[in-house]
């Protein structure tokens, strides 16, 4: 059957526990929230969650044909986002792209156009809703393979459209709704919705459900107009998660579908705001990628203060002083190095090159380079720390959010030696010593011309 065959999720590295937020304002919604790093975005977050889908299967990135990436936060007002996914991801050039976008519904969007492709679909979920954290934003991504013949089959799937105005939207230009005040009718509007579209489907009943869960109490209350009475606990994660827009849900669901045994029945309910209801019905279970034994990383706490300025993203400040210009065409050359660390081994004496460009630096073969790609993970081989007032002017407004950032030498072995300087991220840099392993992540690097230049960083193994 067609359905899901591999999963991962990403929650940002930074946790803002609740007695954080309660110091700062006497009351939380979740017990805990994930929070980007300044260098995060719906786009960085997506590509990590696809990333760790990847890692360790047998999965050709070749074979994908469609890629389909959904959020309500796209880190750019127009244009998309899922070429430049497949792009970090190393897809092929003719893969087909779809966004799904404007509402907590885009995840069901994302995951029914998948499911009604042909070939290999991979589904991007990912979301940060600017907002304050005394109302519960979270962040997040899940990822899903959709597959012929999959392990976790889609045997139904239905939608509940009608009109409710007024529930659960954003203004243009808003940061976010209020997650907090949900009010009755609301409540009944969701419950209604997502009970419309359950009571389509051709199904007996269900073993565990993941709802539409602006708050953790939703689930319950949603679950209670269902026929059956389905489990409800794995499959909500805003108490972890924080809400995290359109991608909780399919964070929770991944999670569901990780704790269902084979034989288990799983709902997914989404609402989408302004009035629609999905619900998709899916047979067995999928090991995701991204959860220990099926759990959430700890992560990091921080203070409140600190994820007030970590949250949001770094926008085109003027640079002063001019700073290192690379015009679009020169990075758009460089955008392999900068993804998949792809280096050249020269054809005449096998030295591994990095960058690949101009002549060999060891025989000076001007034959052209054969690529290879790094390993993502290397080794520290030198380090400093560039403090406030130390780094150049690009880097500034991503400093003053991320406070002092490390900047190393990596070093790489794949059959001879290569290395390169990159950012450190996600860490206190004084702590990363020489000889540290450390793993490659895409983050934002920095905003120039209106532009996001977005290339690999590393972070602690
Ligand atoms: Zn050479």
């Amino acid at each position: 059957m067609r359905g899901i065959d591999a999963a991962g999720v990403y929650l940002p590295h930074y946790r803002l526990e609740r007695d954080e937020i309660e110091g700062a304002w006497g009351r939380s919604p979740h017990a805990s929230l994930a929070v980007p790093a300044a260098d995060e975005d719906a786009l960085t977050m997506g590509v990590a969650a696809a990333e760790s889908l990847f890692e360790g299967r047998d999965i050709e990135r070749d074979s994908v044909d469609l890629v389909c990436f959904a959020s309500t936060t796209p880190p750019v007002e127009e244009g998309m986002c899922a070429p430049r996914l497949g792009r970090a991801l190393d897809l092929k050039r003719g893969v087909e792209t779809a966004e799904h976008t404007q509402s907590t519904l885009a995840g069901a969007e994302a995951l029914a156009h998948a499911l009604d492709a042909d070939g290999s679909a991979l589904v991007v979920v990912a979301d940060c809703p600017a907002g304050d954290p005394s109302d519960g934003w979270g962040a997040g991504a899940a990822a899903f393979l959709v597959t012929d013949d999959a392990a976790v089959g889609v045997s139904d799937r239905t939608w509940h459209a009608d009109e409710y105005p007024g529930v659960r939207f954003r203004e243009r230009g808003a940061t976010a709704v209020d997650s907090l005040d949900i009010t009755t009718d609301e409540r009944a509007v969701v419950r209604e919705s997502i009970a419309n579209a359950v009571a389509g489907l051709d199904a007996d009943g269900f073993d565990i459900a993941a709802l539409h869960q602006p708050d953790g109490r939703m689930p319950g209350r949603v679950v209670r107009g269902l026929p059956g009475a389905p489990e409800t606990e794995v499959g909500t994660v805003v108490n972890h998660v924080g809400d995290a827009g359109a991608a909780t849900l399919p964070i929770g669901l991944a999670r569901a579908l990780a704790h269902a045994r084979s034989d288990d029945s799983t709902l997914a309910g989404f609402f989408g705001g302004g009035g629609a209801g999905a619900a998709f019905a899916f047979e067995g279970s999928v090991p995701v990628s991204g959860l220990d034994d099926g759990d959430f990383p700890t992560g990091e706490s921080i203070s409140y203060a600190s994820a007030l300025r970590k949250r949001g993203v770094v926008t085109d400040e003027a640079v002063a002083g001019g700073g290192a210009q690379v015009s679009l065409p020169s990075w758009r050359r460089s955008l392999d190095q900068r993804y998949r660390l792809r280096a050249g081994r020269c054809p005449d004496c096998s030295t591994l090159v990095f960058p690949p460009e101009g002549a060999c630096a060891d025989c000076g073969s001007r034959e052209a380079f054969e690529p290879v790609d790094l390993p993502r993970t290397g080794t520290v081989e030198a380090k400093t720390v560039v403090g406030q007032g130390g780094a150049p002017p690009e880097f500034a407004p991503l400093q003053r959010r991320g406070g002092p950032y490390g900047v190393a030498i990596v070093g790489f072995e794949a059959d001879g030696h290569a290395a390169l300087p990159a950012q450190l991220t996600d860490c206190d840099p004084e702590s990363v010593a020489v000889g540290d392993e450390v793993r490659a992540v895409i983050r934002r690097i920095y905003v120039q011309e209106g532009v996001v230049r977005y290339g690999a960083k590393f972070v602690p193994r």
